[in-house]
């Protein structure tokens, strides 16, 4: 009797082994068990043959309607042309050879699975030389015993069939010996799952659907409570590393910049900065997630953080996603700090420290001097890109690292800095704009403990936003134009967000250079036709058309860092009316005179992106305009995610609906390439109940057990886990 670690060379032989190694990456049996059915079909089954796209492999359901033979045109021999149907629509299937063979199988009235890739001929969609298996036995008893079982339906691929892949589970299943089951007894009779074998044997041959479902969840266990568990031992063994304490200091720098501030905190960010100011007194590193929309007041709990770090003798590191962002953190902090942060300066306060810059791209002698400033420990905050962490950077004293992660899911960048405070490690505060529901948190940032501004500061300008149909209503984007120009009459400002850069960049819908990750999902359901309006194309169409006399800059990531830092100041100084740019603008810029932004081409954005990007506008005393233009049809998904935008302000309802139309494994992002592998069948988005039992269990467990020395076969899972998240970091590198 086999376990779920033998080879599958050994229980299939050598031939379909490495058929499944080459399709799937399938090498153990432990490895096909857990390659589980897509879905489950009922006999009699019938697949909309209408749905099928050129191109696709496919598994369809479908009954024989007719059979022909005709000599072949070009070649000597015979061709057999079979039809198949759902009842409505037809799809062809030919064969070229062994004619008659295939002739005897395929009987007009049959029901069957082909699998092929759909190719389009003279207008008729078709599989050439599908594999093919026939439902339903000729003798009455196997007709009997079929037409009581469901059908598992694989991931297949062209050389290897879903029903390949059911007959060598099958042999699998046989041989199955006892298993080492990774959930305790104990918990399995908490949550009612069924143990392991039962699982593998219900999600593969299950009697009926119900037994499908049980089997399903109980796997969805295997795989929350596997990564909670190494999660709740991450959490445990980062609060057991040493930090330096840097608790709050009455009459520093805080103080003074409280006492500084023209506005009063919300209670929310008194919360929170309070639980900040906690986590910083402990002798144990910090790991924060900090979550609020654009504008609801992320940095200045983040200076405050920083100030009491820097009261306490220690520096603070501010990373960002881009250079333009360092650039804009730089100066708001700059502006919030006042003479707080001219130490050294004849303009400074008399308790003071300093901001340093540190970017790619800077002159040698201010990069000199902000390392030197740096290492020191004179300056106290020290701003720049993720990438001044695989810089050779010293600090005197590294105290708090604050990563400005915005949209990004990623991970690497908090593993990396570990390493960069001598001794004991930094405490580490990750501010995002973009809300994260719940599960979401606990499965991405599981090892971190999440504060949420969820109120914005009080007199911020509500964003009114309207979607521009410019195919079917044109007037609607001369009016989008002039709405700009009435602005700018009134002295205040506009933004441009267009998907592309254009020049060089090709003409394929690729995301716009370097600057960040655009969510192209809307290419899902309308003809893209042309590729998505660039920066470097708009800006001279509207200079010389619709907004002609208006002082226009472009901004978009490949320009000269000395441009970018023009364009950007040009802007916030007012002496540009318009900035045309890409989405670099997302995040973290602050132009509270910019009261409209029309987003070109809108379909090609995420719904949260969308999000983020009007949240640029609306933050002075005026309100703010989002205009939303864009040529996808009225019935498209896309336009009623548009409409979903414009409809609501709740960021976090948008997060959801960007979720759910999101593939999953999206939704953990590149770097979580090992933990998308081990979540096949677990949804953060559907399956919230149970991660959030998972995790207190798991939680539970480490604690009482932290080597998990009582639970081996969960620890193997758990090593398990880890070495292929090692894999995915490896492969990304
Ligand atoms: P975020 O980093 O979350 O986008 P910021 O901290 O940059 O938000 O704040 C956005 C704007 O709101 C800034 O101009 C900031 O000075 C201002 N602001 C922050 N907190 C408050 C508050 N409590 N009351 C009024 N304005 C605030
Ligand atoms: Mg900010």
């Amino acid at each position: 009797m086999a376990g779920l670690e033998e080879s599958l060379r050994a229980t299939l032989g050598g031939k379909a082994a490495a058929k499944l190694d080459a399709a799937f990456g399938l090498t153990t049996t432990g490895d096909l068990l857990r390659h589980y059915p897509r879905r489950y079909a009922s006999r009699g089954e019938l697949t909309d043959l209408a749905s099928l796209r050129d191109g696709d492999h496919v598994t369809v359901f479908a009954q024989v309607e007719k059979v022909r033979t005709r000599p072949m045109r070009a070649r000597r021999g015979q061709l057999l042309e079979v039809t198949v149907t759902d009842g409505r629509a037809r799809l062809a299937l030919t064969f070229f050879n062994k004619v008659q063979f295939w002739e005897r199988q395929l009987i007009p009235g049959r029901h069957g699975m082909f699998a092929g890739r759909v190719s389009v001929f003279k207008g008729q969609r078709q599989l050439a030389h599908p594999e093919f298996k026939l439902l339903g036995a000729d003798d009455a008893a196997k007709a009997a015993e079929y037409a009581a079982e469901v059908i598992p339906v694989y991931p297949a691929t062209k050389d290897v069939s879903t029903w390949d892949i059911e007959k060598c589970v099958q042999i699998v299943l046989d041989t199955l010996g006892d298993l080492d089951d990774p959930l305790p007894p104990a918990l399995r009779e908490r949550h009612g799952l069924v143990g392991l074998a039962d699982a593998l044997r219900g999600v593969h041959r299950p009697a009926d659907e119900a037994q499908a479902r049980t089997a399903r969840v109980r796997l969805k266990w295997d795989e929350a409570l596997v990564l909670q568990a190494v999660l709740a031992q991450r959490r445990r063994a980062a609060a057991a590393l040493p930090a330096t304490a840097r608790p709050a200091r009455a009459g520093g720098l805080a103080d003074a910049f409280d006492a500084r501030l023209p506005f009063s905190l919300t209670a929310g960010q008194r919360e929170v900065g309070a639980g900040i100011a906690a986590d910083l007194a402990r002798d144990h590193p910090m790991h924060r997630l900090l979550q609020g929309e654009v504008g609801s007041g992320k940095t200045v709990i983040a200076v405050r953080a920083m100030l009491q770090v820097i009261d306490a003798g220690g520096q603070a590191a501010l990373l960002a996603p881009t250079e333009v962002l360092a650039q804009q953190h730089f100066r708001s902090v700059s502006d919030l700090l006042g003479p707080l942060g001219q130490a050294g300066r004849l303009d400074g306060a008399e308790v003071a420290t300093r901001v340093a810059l540190l970017t790619g791209s800077q002159p040698a002698a201010a990069r000199r001097e902000a390392l030197l400033d740096a290492a020191s420990g004179a300056a106290g905050i020290v701003i720049g890109t993720h990438a001044l962490l695989a810089e050779k950077v010293q600090f005197a004293g590294l105290g708090l690292v604050v990563v400005d992660e915005q949209h990004r899911f990623g991970v690497e960048q908090r593993d990396a800095l570990r390493g960069k405070a001598q001794g004991a490690r930094p405490h580490v505060l990750v501010m995002t704009a973009t809300p994260i529901p719940r599960t979401v948190a606990m499965t991405v940032y599981g090892d971190l403990d999440v504060s949420t501004l969820s109120e914005l500061p009080r007199g911020r300008s509500p964003i009114a936003t309207h979607v521009v149909p410019a195919a079917e209503k044109p007037r609607y984007l001369d009016r989008a134009w002039e709405r700009v120009r009435e602005e700018a009459e009134k002295g205040r400002q506009a933004y441009v967000v267009c998907p592309r850069i254009g020049g060089d960049d090709g003409a394929s819908s690729s995301p716009a250079g370097a600057d960040t990750d655009i969510a192209l999902s809307g290419a899902d359901d309308e003809d893209p036709g042309r590729p998505p309006l660039a920066v470097l194309d708009v800006a001279p169409a509207l200079e010389q058309g619709p907004l002609a006399g208006l002082r226009l800059r472009v901004m978009h990531g490949r320009l000269p860092a000395d441009d970018k830092d023009g364009a950007m100041r040009a802007f916030a100084d007012g002496s540009a009316d318009v900035l045309v740019s890409t989405t670099v603008v997302e995040v973290g810029v602050d132009v509270p005179n910019a009261t409209v932004m029309v987003i070109m081409d809108a379909d090609r954005f995420g719904v949260s992106q969308l999000h983020q990007l009007r949240g640029r506008v609306g933050r002075g005393t005026e309100p703010g305009l989002c205009l939303l233009v864009t040529e996808a049809p009225e019935e498209s998904k896309a336009r009623q995610r548009l409409a979903d935008v414009a409809a609501t302000l709740d960021g976090f309802r948008l997060a959801e609906i960007d979720l759910e139309q999101r593939r999953e494994g999206d939704v953990l992002g590149a770097a979580q390439a090992g933990r998308k592998k081990s979540l096949k069948l677990l949804s953060v988005l559907h399956d919230r109940d149970l991660i959030v039992a998972a995790r207190d269990e798991a939680t539970d467990l480490v604690d009482a057990d932290p080597d998990l020395a009582g639970y081996p076969a969960l620890a193997a899972e758990m090593s398990a886990l880890l070495d292929e998240e090692q894999a995915g970091f490896l492969e990304k590198a």
